[in-house]
């Protein structure tokens, strides 16, 4: 038995592992809580002692019955309170007084129905601290501990939960009980199951760091609403998704789209930005439905992770096998053709009509015989990663035989084998479990393609050195001494030469620049930069320069200098900013290259987001972007340079020279140094940078920093 020792390891083993447990407001009453949960119990076969607490039975469920959890003669360590709400404090304080060591707290009314449930919460809440009890709830479902050594369903959830490595946890008690059962018709088993309710105390991340060094769970599942602490929760996740898969549905929206935003960084950070980035850093695979959340556990917890991506698909059927390769194409897998020796040896095993090309169609004749040693020779195949096997049942034959023969099969490689049973849903129920659970299986081709997918993506996730945090040679002294001047003097956007000087302290290349008045000695300082050069209006409120005319470009010599100022301010007084601006900003022309974009917004919840993407004028409109939260380490920055749309531009194609993607990834990782070193900065935008085929010809063109009010 669990635990019996008393050396409690975990604060959460009184929850998880209890030697006995106290059921308070247990009841036999048809049709209540109390009665399902006293009955969970004892069905699942509870290797522990159960005390129902009802001061209006003397016995329930044949079961000696005490007036309170003080009167029960032996120690408690669990407590689970499903009392009406208004005795839930005196339940919490007797079982302290008890020594009761761990509560799930089933009973609703509390902060989730505001006013008095607020302060009902906040009461029991002090009252467990008081007495050291860790608490879950209150307003859950309950938990359950599948693990062989404990068996405890403290839920009121229907069925019978099998035993296996998927831990579950849920913010909300009614999708836990859709999840539960569809686990059970897969016949996929749980280590855990937690509904945690209003997270009073336990939350997310005390289970995270639970299930973290749990030798029976493989895989966590989560379904979360909020994060708590996200810095927390993305350290965690961050470690543990190294060594065990944490899939996550994340349901709501994070504030940071409703920030009203001058900055092209803050517009483009739209809602859930933030979550989706941290959950991508974290190497947790975010899933937008619970179909697809069971889809992807249930190959994550049978299946080997695919080390490639090239998929070799076996069917009787044409059609789903199209689906599967079209899947698979959109997916970033690779349905490629098998070696000569695999396609020769496979002509010898199929009928004359078979096609032996990838999809392998083994055509509707094909039985349990074809189906063992055409996939057999697929996965013996070097150039095969992960096989998907198609089987649409002719009429009259019962799947089982050719599922047990694709499980013995699949059984002999450490390579992932997803089956597709496409057939009416009593097939399913006559398959027995034990021969399945090493080949999950979907009913359609996509949704098995899909997983495949992601699964191999997290295997490259977790395959990629985590990075360092780079640091460079810079001076944060100076660059921090700008911003906390300008925060005394109230905050706001500092000034172009502020900006470029802590650029510069960061050592990003600036465009040789000065800056003068409107009226100052344009020529003079201009054959002083050299030309060819560019002259903008310079303000700190005006936005977007070019809008309002207020940017000249490739100037070649004074003439076109001084027309240039004539135009800039003509245009700015047309346009009504010239009241804005406090000067003229002449610069060097920066030499050929691509525009990008590097950027900072703070979101409430999450922090800084550092922004990389397509630059220039068009940012909004083009949208292609990506966002990371911070600690942004180098092989985040690269992965970041990486995941844009356009990054083959970067690349170089049709003949085109690259860029020096490095300087890209170097640019990110000063950018964040800086964000980590100078508090003030709220936001910031590097726009454009031009980014050359050599380091030595990148510059930085134009920037915005705001400092905090
Ligand atoms: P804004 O973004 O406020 O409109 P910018 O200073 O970014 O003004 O200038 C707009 C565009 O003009 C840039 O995206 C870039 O294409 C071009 N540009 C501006 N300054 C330079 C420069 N010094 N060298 C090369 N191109 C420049
Ligand atoms: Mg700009």
């Amino acid at each position: 038995m669990a635990n019996i020792d008393n050396t409690v390891e975990h604060s959460l083993d009184a929850i998880f592992k209890p030697r006995s447990i106290a059921v308070i407001g247990a009841t036999s009453r048809e049709g209540s809580i109390g009665r399902q949960i006293l009955r969970n119990l004892f069905d699942y076969g509870f290797n522990g002692k159960i005390f129902p607490v009802n001061p209006a039975h003397e016995y329930i469920h044949s079961t000696k019955s005490y007036a309170t959890v003080l009167s029960i003669p032996d120690p408690i360590d669990l407590g689970i309170v499903v009392v009406p709400k208004e005795y839930v404090e005196q339940v919490v304080e007797d079982c302290g007084r008890k020594g009761v060591k761990g509560l799930v707290i089933i009973s609703a009314g509390f902060r989730e129905v505001g006013g008095d449930g607020v302060k009902r919460e906040e009461s029991i809440k002090a009252i467990a601290k008081r007495y050291g009890m860790r608490m879950i709830g209150p307003n859950c479902m309950g938990i359950i501990d599948a693990t062989p050594t404990v068996r405890m369903n403290a839920t009121f959830s229907p069925g019978i939960p099998g035993s296996g490595g998927l831990a579950f946890m849920t913010q909300s008690g009614a999708l836990g009980v859709a999840i539960l059962i569809a686990t059970q018709k897969l016949g996929l088993g749980i280590s855990y199951f937690a509904s945690v309710g209003n997270k009073a105390d336990i939350s997310a991340i005390d289970l995270l760091e639970y299930w973290e060094h749990d030798k029976d769970t493989r895989v966590i599942a989560l379904y979360l609403e909020s994060f708590g602490d996200p810095a927390k929760f993305t350290a965690l996740s961050r470690r543990i998704s190294r060594s065990k898969p944490i899939v996550a549905v994340k349901s709501g929206t994070s504030a940071a789209g409703a920030r009203a935003a001058s900055s092209h960084t803050g517009s483009l950070a739209g809602l859930e930005v933030a979550a989706d980035a941290l959950l991508h850093q974290c190497g947790v695979i975010r899933v937008a439905a619970i179909e697809e959340m069971i889809d992807l556990v249930s190959g994550l917890s049978q299946a080997p992770i695919p080390r490639g991506n090239r998929v070799c698909v076996v069917t009787n059927a044409g059609g789903p096998a199209i689906m599967a390769a079209d899947a698979a194409a959109a997916y970033g897998l690779t349905v490629g053709p098998l070696s000569e020796e695999t396609q020769k040896a496979m002509r010898a095993v199929l009928s004359t009509e078979a096609s032996v090309g990838n999809p392998i169609d083994m055509v509707a004749s094909a039985g349990p015989d074809e189906y063992e040693r055409t996939l057999d020779l697929a996965l013996r195949d070097d150039s095969v990663d992960l096989a998907i096997v198609i089987f649409v049942p002719p009429l009259m034959v019962a799947p089982v035989e050719v599922m047990q023969r694709i499980t013995s099969v699949a059984r002999k490689y450490d390579k992932p084998v997803f089956s597709v049973l496409m057939a009416e849903e009593h097939h399913y129920e006559t398959i027995p479990r034990e021969i399945v659970n090493h080949v999950p299986f979907y009913r359609f081709p996509e949704s098995a393609t899909k997983v495949a997918a992601e699964m191999f993506r997290y295997g490259q996730w977790r395959d990629t050195p985590e990075g360092n945090v780079a640091s460079f040679d810079v001076d944060a002294a100076s660059a921090r001494e700008t911003v906390e001047k300008k925060r005394v003097a109230g905050g706001g956007y500092l000034c172009a030469a502020d900006v470029f000087a802590i650029l510069e302290a960061y050592g990003f290349p600036v465009c040789r620049h000065t800056v003068i008045p409107l009226d100052g000695d344009v020529a003079g300082e201009g054959n002083k930069i050299g030309y060819p050069l560019a002259l903008k209006i310079d303000g700190q409120e005006i936005v977007h320069k070019s809008d309002t005319g207020g940017v000249v470009v490739g100037i070649e010599n004074e003439e076109q200098l001084l027309a240039a100022r004539d135009r800039i301010v003509e245009s700015s007084r047309r346009a009504g900013t010239i009241e804005d601006a406090t000067g003229l900003l002449l610069q060097e022309m920066a030499g050929e290259g691509k525009e990008v974009i590097l950027g900072m917004t703070r979101d409430p919840n999450f922090g800084p987001l550092l922004m990389f993407g397509m630059g220039g004028k068009y940012v909004e409109l083009i949208r292609d972007v990506a966002f990371r939260v911070m600690p942004v380490t180098d092989a985040d920055a690269r992965d970041m340079v990486r995941s844009i749309k356009t990054y083959p531009l970067l690349e170089g194609i049709r003949g085109e020279a690259g860029v020096d993607i490095d300087f890209v990834v170097e640019s990110i990782g000063r950018l964040a140094q800086l964000v980590r070193d100078v508090e003030g900065i709220v936001e910031l935008d590097i726009n454009p940078v031009i980014v050359a085929t050599k380091r030595g010809n990148c510059r930085v063109v134009d920037a915005r920093i705001r400092v905090e009010e």
